[in-house]
Formats: C-alpha cells, sequence, structure tokens
C-alpha cells in the first residue's frame, strides 16, 4: 500500500542530511558535503524523488543561516547573508517545493532540532525550553508559550555578549563579527585557539572545562531569565564531554543564587539525529499547514 512519507532535510554548513520516514523508527537517511548551492540541493532532490517518490507528502528543511523565514516576502526560504558566499541569497526552500511540488516547511537548524526534541526526544509535552548547539558554532532554538521563537530575523542565541575577565582569560575571541560574544569565546574552534590543542584531546580535569562551564553557565543564566525557560538541552560536539553538563549546573545554580529555581541542563535525546528528525516535524507541520 501506497502510504505517505515526508521528506526531513537538515542543511548544515558542512554537510546535507536527507530522510524520509514518519518518525524515528522507520527513518531512511543519507548525507553527503555541502558543496555549491545547485549541485548540493540537486542530490537532496533525486534522494527524495527516488526514494519516496509519489508517496513524498511534505518536506521540511532546518537550515543554516542566516535564513529569511518571512512568510510573503518574496525571499522567504532564502538562505541570505551567510558568510558562505556562494550560498548567499539561496532560494532553499523554493528549489525544493518547486522541484518536488509539495509542501515545504522551512525553520533555522537549531529551531528544527528543537522541534525534533519536542515531538520525540527529551522535551516532549514541554512548552518552554532551549536546545543549545556548542559545535562549530553555538546556536539555540528557543520554544517558548509551545512555539518555536522566530522574532523579526531569528534568534542568533550564539552571539550574545557575555562577562570576558580578561585578567583571567586574555583569549580575545575568535567570533569574525564580535570577537569575544558567546561563541567567539566558547565554540570548539575557540577552545582550540585558546588551549593551543583540540577541544577533543583536553583531559577531563583540565581548567578548560571549568572555563567553558562558566561561559556556558552565564549563558543560560540570560536566558533563563529572559525566556523562563524549564529545561535546556545541549548537543553539539563540546558537549560530547559529560562532566561539562555538572559543571554547568553547579555555576548555574551559583549564578542565580536560588533567587529563581535553575531550569534543567541535560543532552538531547536524539543525539545528531535531532535535526534531521525535526525537519521531517516541520514537513509534517507544513503539510498540516501549521505555522512552526
Ligand atoms: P558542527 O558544529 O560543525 O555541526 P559538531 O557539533 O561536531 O559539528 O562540532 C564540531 C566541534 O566540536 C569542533 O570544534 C570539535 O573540536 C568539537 N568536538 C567534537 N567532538 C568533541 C569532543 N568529543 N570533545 C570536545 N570537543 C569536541
Ligand atoms: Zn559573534
Amino acid at each position: 500500500m501506497d502510504s505517505k512519507v515526508f521528506g526531513g532535510l537538515e542543511a548544515g554548513g558542512t554537510k546535507f542530511v536527507c530522510a524520509i520516514g514518519t518518525g524515528p523508527d522507520d527513518l531512511e537517511t543519507i548525507q553527503f558535503p555541502t558543496t555549491g548551492p545547485s549541485e548540493t540541493i540537486a542530490e537532496a532532490i533525486r534522494f527524495f524523488r527516488e526514494k519516496a517518490g509519489p508517496r513524498l507528502a511534505a518536506v521540511g528543511i532546518g537550515s543554516f543561516g542566516p535564513v529569511n523565514l518571512h512568510r510573503g516576502s518574496l525571499t522567504y526560504g532564502f538562505i541570505t547573508s551567510t558568510p558562505k558566499l556562494a550560498w548567499q541569497n539561496t532560494d532553499l526552500a523554493g528549489a525544493v517545493g518547486r522541484e518536488l511540488g509539495v509542501p515545504v516547511g522551512f525553520d533555522t537548524d537549531v529551531n528544527a532540532a528543537a522541534l525534533g526534541e519536542r515531538r520525540w526526544g527529551a522535551a516532549r509535552e514541554l512548552t518552554d525550553f532551549v536546545y543549545l548547539t556548542v559545535g562549530t558554532g553555538i546556536g539555540g532554538g528557543g520554544f517558548v508559550n509551545g512555539h518555536l521563537l522566530h522574532g523579526t530575523l531569528h534568534p542568533e542565541m550564539g552571539h550574545i555578549r557575555i562577562p570576558h575577565d580578561l585578567s583571567t582569560d586574555p583569549f580575545p575571541g575568535c567570533c569574525p563579527f564580535h570577537g569575544d560574544c558567546l561563541e567567539g569565546l566558547a565554540c570548539g574552534p575557540a577552545m582550540d585557539a585558546r588551549w593551543t590543542k583540540s577541544a577533543r584531546e583536553l583531559p577531563p580535569g583540565h581548567p578548560a572545562w571549568e572555563l567553558e562551564a562558566r561561559y556556558l553557565a552565564l549563558a543560560i543564566n540570560n536566558w533563563a531569565c529572559t525566556l523562563s525557560a524549564e529545561r535546556f538541552l545541549l548537543g553539539g560536539g563540546v558537549m560530547q564531554q559529560p562532566q561539562l553538563f555538572d559543571l554547568i549546573r553547579q555555576e548555574l545554580a551559583r549564578l542565580l543564587n536560588g533567587y529563581i529555581a535553575a531550569p534543567e541542563v541535560m543532552p538531547p535525546a536524539l543525539g545528531s539525529r535531532a535535526g534531521v528528525l525535526g525537519s521531517l516535524a516541520l514537513g509534517q507541520q507544513a503539510y498540516e499547514g501549521l505555522r512552526s
């Protein structure tokens, strides 16, 4: 029997992950490197055509950005001012929708991951939580009052400013736009540059982890106080260091100082599949005609 399937496309700056299915139990995925826009998008379209054919009901895309999420705008669904020059002003959602002839859901990669965790992972039933990735960059997807946060552009949680004590941490930060914003101080490449060795090789007792936990706890403190989120799911390569979780919880409790209850801090349940599963969920929402 021809049952409907959905497509999920996690469009990352280094790789694309495509999946078809209806959820975590029947997911069929492929991944390939992100090269030029036309060939990379064509490869994704080929996968959906070949694997799903007429059973494809809709596709969801969680994309690197910045992206345009304003329905009604002439450039809705575009990747806009990305530092990846070849991808500037690329009509990603439009190309996929035109080629496949199905509804397309579109959001940021981290909002997609947040949605995936809400549907199938560690944020089921929650109305207020944040999904954060700490990897090559730092990005956050906010889910507030039961909806994904968008705002004028979309949140850029990695680029908030946090206190930086140059006397204890002279590293100037590595964000090309801001130097020592959160991402500039605490992403994986910032750790590599500050300690002059890969974050993967720093032993669990190294002072690097206490400093990393402090920066992440400062950021979580600020989001806890502005978004009133109940839970923070922390994923990405750097969070593969399990000792970070307790260090962050301790520092967060110290910073909040009993003023409000500290939100929970835990890993995502879907691991590296959060983004592509969330993209699939965006496709399901598009099919049902809902705004993400
Ligand atoms: P991306 O952000 O590109 O999607 P990742 O989330 O895997 O990819 O993040 C890559 C970053 O995470 C790199 O800076 C890398 O050094 C760091 N990283 C990956 N694995 C680990 C690990 N086990 N411990 C510490 N840092 C890691
Ligand atoms: Zn920045």
